[in-house]
């Protein structure tokens, strides 16, 4: 991670420092050498000014960085010799220079005078990029030029579900280890995982590739379980909230059998499903229906060579398959609830989302508008799912690598300093 840092000044404290270099590290490589921000790769949101957090407003600023080898040091925006007026200027300038725009462009307005204005600088930022953004988004979602794997990447991307944990307010369910948002980011974006060796043999005998897919898919560990698991958790507490009964792998919900079309009994066994919500029905859009709702999820991964660009129907299919006809059997109504590893929802999980924050919303209707507890339960679980992917890339890689690096120091990037020498001095 070292040679990487130059642009960020080194007086800077160590702790904000290493916020910097690790989000840094993730939008300096997708700023094009134009100075525009690089929406190919997986879009880097521009929203992020708005937030008040210190590590969304660095990343914000270093979105712009290559102001920092010109015209601002980090230490002096920490320092707040570096005001907002002065990095709105910094701004405009760049947008102006850009994309070339006429003279008499509303944006030729100082940065002062805008501030000053009566609207001030709310909703600038969309002002400012709404209609470029939305021209490069078209493009790299409909790009015919890619291969299959990479269209089904940029697909598994979207929906502001998916982007929604570069929103998120660290906080709780929300925050993230620095190591593990950049790892996050990284993926979104589709570009290489700096703590991965490429060639390094993981421990199921397969090759680790840099971009950590082969981490991402392997079946040695548990870790793909305790991200399931970790969503389902999110899940059942957004239902807790919304005042809905819900137990979590509940047992005997599918005693009766049921026969098939031969007459044959078929029973269901132990089959458990993720959660069962009580008198759920409407939960899933069936007015005045008043059966329990039995979930279960699946993190599917589009990108895999078995499955490109289909995931989600595939995975849904296997759900029902699997609980359709015992939940049929049993008065149940069932939701297979499937979401892309990158982050996009299937419309039935969308759907299970917005109907449960509804359902929350309406027991205190002027507490907190819908909107808003929507977009805070997306960024929730978007934060959950994109944590427990950099967790399991990364614990994957620490198992597989033991003897080359030590289990201590895989993430350490001083393994290859000198602090070694320096121990022996
Ligand atoms: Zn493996």
């Amino acid at each position: 991670m070292g040679e990487r840092s130059g642009v960020i000044s080194r007086k800077c404290p160590a702790k904000i420092l290493a916020e910097a270099i690790i989000i840094g590290l993730t939008t300096l490589q997708c700023v094009k050498p134009d100075g525009k921000i690089s929406t190919r790769n997986g879009g880097f949101s521009l929203g992020l000014l708005k937030q008040s957090a210190m590590c969304g407003h660095l990343a914000a600023v270093i979105s712009f960085c290559r102001y920092f080898d010109e015209d601002v040091e980090l230490q002096q925006l920490l320092d707040g010799k570096i005001s907002a007026v002065n990095m709105l200027e910094l701004e405009l300038n760049d947008f102006r220079s850009v994309y070339q725009l006429p003279e008499d462009h509303w944006c030729s307005a100082t940065a002062k005078d805008i501030i000053a204005s009566e609207n001030g600088t709310t909703g600038l930022q969309h002002q400012l990029y709404d209609c470029l953004i939305e021209k490069d988004v078209t493009a790299f979602v409909e790009d015919e030029t890619v291969g299959s794997v990479e269209k089904a990447r940029r697909g598994a991307l979207q929906g502001t579900e998916a982007g929604a944990f570069l929103l998120a307010t660290p906080k709780g369910d929300c925050k993230f280890l620095s190591k593990h948002f950049q790892t996050a980011c990284l993926l979104r974006l589709g570009l290489p995982q700096p703590f991965i060796e490429p060639g390094t043999k993981c421990s199921c005998g397969g090759v680790i590739d840099a971009y950590g897919h082969h981490l991402a898919r392997c079946n040695r560990g548990g870790e793909r379980t305790e991200r399931h698991d970790a969503i389902v958790r999110t899940l059942r507490q957004l239902a807790c909230r919304a005042g809905i009964k819900c137990s979590y792998n509940p047992v005997g919900c599918f005693s009766n059998p049921s026969t098939n079309s031969d007459g044959e009994v078929i029973t269901f066994g132990n089959l458990r499903p993720d959660l069962r919500l009580f008198m759920g029905g409407s939960v899933v859009g069936l007015k005045e229906d008043n059966r329990d709702v039995v979930a279960d999820v699946r993190i599917t991964d589009s990108t895999g060579p078995s499955q490109i660009g289909k995931g989600i129907p595939r995975a849904e299919k296997e759900k029902i398959g699997k609980y359709g006809l015992a939940s049929d059997a049993n008065g149940l109504v069932f939701a297979p609830l499937v979401i892309e590893m990158l982050g996009q929802f299937s419309e039935k999980t969308n759907h299970f989302v917005n109907s449960l924050v509804h359902t929350l919303w309406e027991k205190e209707p002027e507490l907190f508008p819908e909107s808003v507890l929507l977009r805070y339960w997306r960024k929730r679980l978007s934060s959950v799912l994109q944590r427990y992917n950099a967790l399991s890339l990364m614990a994957r890689y620490q198992r597989a690598t033991p003897a080359t690096n030590g289990t201590d120091c895989v993430f350490d990037e001083s393994r290859n300093d000198n602090i070694v020498a320096m121990c022996n001095v």
